[in-house]
């Protein structure tokens, strides 16, 4: 099965609403791709007028985070009915530095991707295992984990729909992108899962990004690989460097 490729830019706590507008006009020509799915995951101040900047071109904008409950005394977090009334389609769930320095666990993961089914907003679910857990060989063990709680109670037809980001938390930031072969590997292994709790249609529907110091010198070489179906990139999707990893071919 072919799945349309999805490339996403996560901008983490940077640029202002101003900087913000003024990236998307600049990178605006730069993405323009029909046959990928192109999304910027933006702050969440920034979603509004970066919509608005994005209109009539391909760019898709995402939030990078989302609370599990409607409304409500959660001073400070976003509900999903505030992300979908502006048009969001895709926000960044449990990203290893939400993880890290949120104290997001697996469990808050599955209630933030339930949540965002239930509003029809795309979740991109996030694992990946960190440099001494890959040492010790337990790298698929760990994500398998990460991916079966993720998913507790999302039925078939929704994990069709989603998209899973396989980023090696030692990968992430630092320049040390993870071999092809690593990241195809991983990638296979989360699809096999998916295949184990769903079936093997929904296995080849979803969608598994690689993340993790994906630049234009390695987004050819990675999105080529059988099971990665695209990138969720940091650093570089802040440059014109993500127009050249948004038309890696
Ligand atoms: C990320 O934040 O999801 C990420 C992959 O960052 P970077 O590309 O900078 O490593």
């Amino acid at each position: 099965m072919s799945r349309r490729k999805i490339i996403a830019g996560n901008w983490k706590m940077n640029k202002t609403p101003s900087e913000a507008v003024a990236l998307v006009n600049e990178l605006k020509p730069l993405v323009a791709n029909d046959e990928v799915d192109v999304v910027f995951c933006v702050p969440a101040i920034s979603i509004i007028p970066c919509m608005e900047a994005a209109k009539g071109t391909n760019i898709k904008i995402g939030a990078e985070n989302m609370y599990f409950e409607e409304s409500g005394a959660f001073t400070g977090e976003i509900a999903p009915n505030m992300l979908t009334d502006v048009g969001v389609k895709y926000v960044v769930i449990g990203h290893s530095e939400r993880r890290e320095y949120f104290a997001e666990t697996n469990i808050t993961v599955n209630k933030k991707v339930k949540k965002a089914f239930e509003h029809s907003i795309t979740p991109i679910v996030c694992c990946g295992e960190s440099l001494e857990q890959r040492e010790q060989g337990v790298t698929i063990d760990f994500i398998r984990q990460q991916i079966k709680i993720a998913f507790l109670d999302v039925t078939a037809d929704q994990a069709k729909t989603a998209v899973i980001a396989y980023e090696p938390i030692w990968a992430i930031g630092t320049g040390k992108v993870a071999t092809t072969e690593q990241a195809q590997e991983v990638c296979a292994a989360i699809r096999v899962c998916i295949g184990e709790i769903y079936d093997e249609a929904t296995a080849q529907a979803i969608r598994i990004q690689y993340g993790g110091s994906v630049t234009a010198a390695s987004a050819a070489e990675l999105f080529a690989q059988p099971d990665i179906d695209g990138g969720l990139v940091g650093g570089a999707s802040l440059k014109p460097d993500f127009g050249k990893i948004v038309n890696y071919k």
